[in-house]
């Protein structure tokens, strides 16, 4: 980022700089974060205290201030005390404004020409196809899908001087929003590249949307859309008519415009034929299907503008690839942990890329990275090694690799790091020991292949997967957070392998999302967490006699449902001398489970905790025992009343305050009013809606691929105990998996269907499920081996899967064996 005084940013956001240190007005600011998670040069970071719908900035002042970070952007003056005395902070009335206020003008210190592309699909894929496509430009552009009222703000900010051309998304979800991304975009040229029906519910009709969208490009010399959709072109002629703004509207239809290209599409390719000034040109691109080839036709209209038309343009279509916006991560040999993002490099995104790797590094393993050269820079080489150097000293990667020429040539420059020229020499040097015991992150531009570096350091498995797509998960996290309260607290249970979906790497990912606590069923499940270097408090469900010490040892926090366990515990806590040891109180209301009813070891133990000063109670709650079911509303709310009750009593007893809860999942949806202090959140997270207040994503995805495809002729059977009976010929395809995965026989004789993704159709099972294999009636589809099948997922959705089963998400998901290996996404 462009270096800046606080002076100076206190002049530009019109705050008001109130600084406990004389010197700090001509203090450096060389960074900007809004997030306290991603600070690494903490000396040198302006950190904007946004105040979201769910997350307020100026909470984390105090932790930022002990981290080192010395200045901040607040609008709750209450913040000022003495307790920072070393700070400076500029007081503005709106710190989001103020983001917006300082990327504008950072904006205006650069006079390249900005693209800005907007629309309802497509934007990412075509702000990065052209910058595949541009390889003689240096190009800034936002990092991943940065195209929020934050995220442009932050992604301009990344603006410098060493660039020729910035190519920028801007989304918007409600109106009013566009006219602030204009302003700090203030772009030269614009893509509208479709309205589609997302986020349609803040808007009264796709027209008022598009014209909303249609504020971003008041500033645009020219404009880029497409002739043949609907809407789109009308409005823009009209807004556009009467302004200096040039439309370049192109068409697959409309031979008589000028940006008309003919295309004939292929089984896998289409080719595009096309005049301009008078010449004939054509191209190819690897794709076949409608909107990878509108993408292609913004990117080729984009590029006929800009007077890029060459050869080595041309050609580069044809080396398009589908462009892969997340983070992969895997199993490597040697008890190695792979990150996988060898889609691009460069700066931007590297920083990115390492904070998941600190994410999801456990401290008992190395930081490895293996970093391509990053092209298209156009930083000066020193400049650029420095820049990366920096980013590994600060995110205190152990081990560097570096291959490509630059890294070569400069060698020295990190004494961690070993230096390949290519990829293939870094292969043919690599040997089965050199990795153990990392986690590696694995960056490359896409000539580099590092495809291949991740296929040598992957460990060899079984081809059947559960995907586990931590993004979708933090979707629905915060699609139920906004049914909450910004105070209300959320536990979230991972208990039983997080619902089948893996406990540490779940864990991780809701640690840096910053839940209130975790709750799993038995200790050792919270002593795995913490050995993984889980700090978030952790709740035991069920602990048991035996495991009292460890759960003292371990910092976990275990759930007190009766007389004799509070007992048991107390005299293990007294022995081990620990003081206001935090526990949590169950109470039963009505699901006869476990907690205390009313009555005299209710009483009893009163008695006791409110004397102990070994155990402290931190909650108290209690579980609702049918909160899906309308027909037993009334239930619920009994079961509130009764907790209600017995809560105060224990409050009146107790001299400290303590959080209460008792929606789970269904609950919070179903009844958000009853949401107390604290609420639980366990099926949610994982994909299944109660009601239609909330929209879940699938978060695991179940996969496998064919192994055989036979054909069976009539009056022969199929599996075992001949269950499966064929009348006519049939193609049936095996695929491995069975019910020791998970897959049970009550899938079997055609009562679950399978997707198969090629073909996209469903697919019946046909006989009994076996214990490794289950065959697929797959006549006439024209499957082969090697075909990706789905079990479960966007397709074959969990709660299709568990009616046709006769049980519920629950069981499904926590049944799915340990044997099949999980695969974390996040993007
Ligand atoms: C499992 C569990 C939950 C979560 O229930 P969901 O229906 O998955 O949301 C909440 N509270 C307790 C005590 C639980 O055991």
């Amino acid at each position: 980022m462009i270096e800046v005084s606080l002076n100076q940013i206190a002049d530009i956001l019109e705050g008001k700089l109130q600084s406990f240190n004389n010197a700090a007005e001509d203090f450096k600011i060389t960074s900007v974060s809004i997030d306290s998670r991603t600070v690494v040069d903490s000396v040198h970071t302006l950190f904007f205290a946004i105040v979201g719908e769910r997350n307020n900035g100026h909470n984390y002042i105090e932790e930022l201030y002990l981290k080192g970070v010395r200045s901040f952007v607040i609008s709750d003056k209450a913040i000022l005390t003495d307790n920072f005395s070393e700070a400076s902070f500029v007081i503005v009335s709106d710190t989001l404004q103020a983001l917006q206020n300082f990327a504008a003008w950072v904006r205006k210190q650069y006079h390249y020409p900005v693209l800005a592309i907007t629309g309802s699909n497509g934007k990412t894929i075509v702000k990065e196809w052209l910058f595949e496509l541009l390889q003689n430009r240096k190009i800034i552009r936002s990092p991943k899908s940065y195209n929020s009222q934050v995220g442009v703000s932050l992604s301009v900010l990344n603006m410098t001087n060493q660039s020729d051309l910035a190519i920028f998304e801007a989304g918007i979800s409600k109106p009013g929003e566009m006219e602030k991304l204009a302003k700090v975009l203030m772009p030269n040229i614009g893509i509208f590249t479709n309205i589609g029906d997302a986020h349609q519910e803040n808007f009264d009709d796709v027209e008022q949307k598009v014209e909303e969208k249609l504020k971003l490009f008041e500033t645009c010399e020219r404009l880029i859309f497409c002739l043949d959709q609907k809407i789109v072109p009308n409005k823009i002629q009209h807004k556009f008519k009467k302004t200096s703004t040039e439309l370049l509207g192109w068409s697959f239809e409309k031979e008589n415009t000028d940006l008309f290209f003919k295309i004939e599409k292929k089984r896998n390719t289409t080719k595009f034929n096309f005049q301009y000034k008078g010449k004939k040109y054509r191209l190819k691109i690897p794709f076949a299907d409608d909107a990878s080839i509108e993408n292609a036709a913004h990117c080729l209209a984009f590029i006929i503008s800009q007077n890029e038309l060459s050869t080595e343009v041309l050609d580069a279509f044809g080396n398009l690839q589908p462009v892969a916006m997340r983070l992969e991560l895997k199993e490597g040999i040697n008890n190695c942990t792979l990150i996988n993002d060898y889609y691009n490099s460069d700066i931007n995104s590297l920083g990115i890329a390492l904070q998941f790797l600190n994410q999801q590094t456990t401290s008992s393993k190395k930081k490895t990275v293996i970093l391509s050269d990053i092209q298209q820079t156009g930083m000066d080489e020193k400049e650029l090694i420095k820049e990366v150097s920096n980013l590994i000293h600060l995110n205190k990667v152990d081990r560097f690799i570096g291959i490509g020429e630059v890294f070569e040539r400069n060698k020295d420059f990190l004494s961690i790091a070993d230096m390949f020229e290519t990829t293939n020499e870094f292969l043919s040097n690599l040997r089965n020991d050199d990795f153990t015991n990392e986690s590696i992150l694995i960056k490359g531009a896409r000539s580099f292949h590092f495809e291949r570096i991740s296929a040598a350091l992957q460990k060899k498995y079984h081809r059947t997967r559960l995907e586990i797509r931590l993004h979708e998960m933090i979707e629905n996290l915060n699609s139920f957070k906004s049914l909450l309260k910004p105070s209300t607290k959320i536990m979230v249970m991972v208990k039983a392998f997080s619902y089948g979906s893996g406990t540490v790497e779940v864990a991780k990912m809701l640690q840096y999302q910053k839940v209130d606590y975790l709750a799993v069923a038995v200790a050792d499940e919270g002593i795995e967490l913490r050995q993984a270097g889980i700090e978030t408090p952790i709740v035991v469900m069920n602990p048991e006699a035996h495991s009292f010490e460890t759960i003292i040892e371990f910092r976990l926090e275990p759930n007190i449902y009766s007389e004799e366990l509070f007992v048991g515990f107390e005299t293990v806590a007294q022995k081990l001398a620990v003081r206001d040891y935090p526990v949590h109180f169950k109470i039963d209301s009505g699901m006869h489970r476990l907690g205390f009813c009313d009555g005299n070891e209710f009483e009893n133990v009163l008695n006791r905790i409110s004397t102990s000063s070994t155990l402290k109670v931190k909650s108290a709650f209690s579980h609702l025992a049918a909160s899906d079911e309308a027909k037993h509303d009334r239930f619920t709310q009994e079961q509130y009343d009764r907790f209600k009750e017995l809560s105060g009593k224990l409050r009146e007893k107790l001299s400290c305050k303590f959080d209460k809860h008792i929606l789970n999942s269904a609950g919070i949806e179903r009844f958000p009013e009853l949401q107390m202090e604290m609420v639980r959140l366990g099926i949610g997270l994982y994909g299944i809606s109660s009601a239609s207040r909330i929209t879940c994503k699938p978060i695991a995805h179940w996969m496998t691929v064919v192994s055989q495809v036979r054909t069976v002729g009539p009056g022969e059977t199929i599996g075992y105990s001949r269950k499966g009976n064929v009348d006519s010929a049939r193609e049936i395809a095996v695929i491995p998996v069975g019910y020791a995965d998970g897959y049970g026989r009550r899938f079997g004789n055609g009562n679950a269907r399978v997707w198969m993704s090629s073909q996209e159709v469903e697919a019946p099972t046909i006989g009994n499920i076996c214990m490794d294999m289950s065959m697929i009636d797959v006549t006439g589809l024209g499957v082969k081996a090697g075909d990706p099948v789905e079990l479960m997922g966007e397709h074959i959705h969990l709660s299709k899967l568990a009616k046709w089963a006769g049980t519920i998400p629950y069981e499904i998901l926590t049944g799915i064996s340990q044997r099949v290996k999980r695969i974390y996404v996040q993007e």
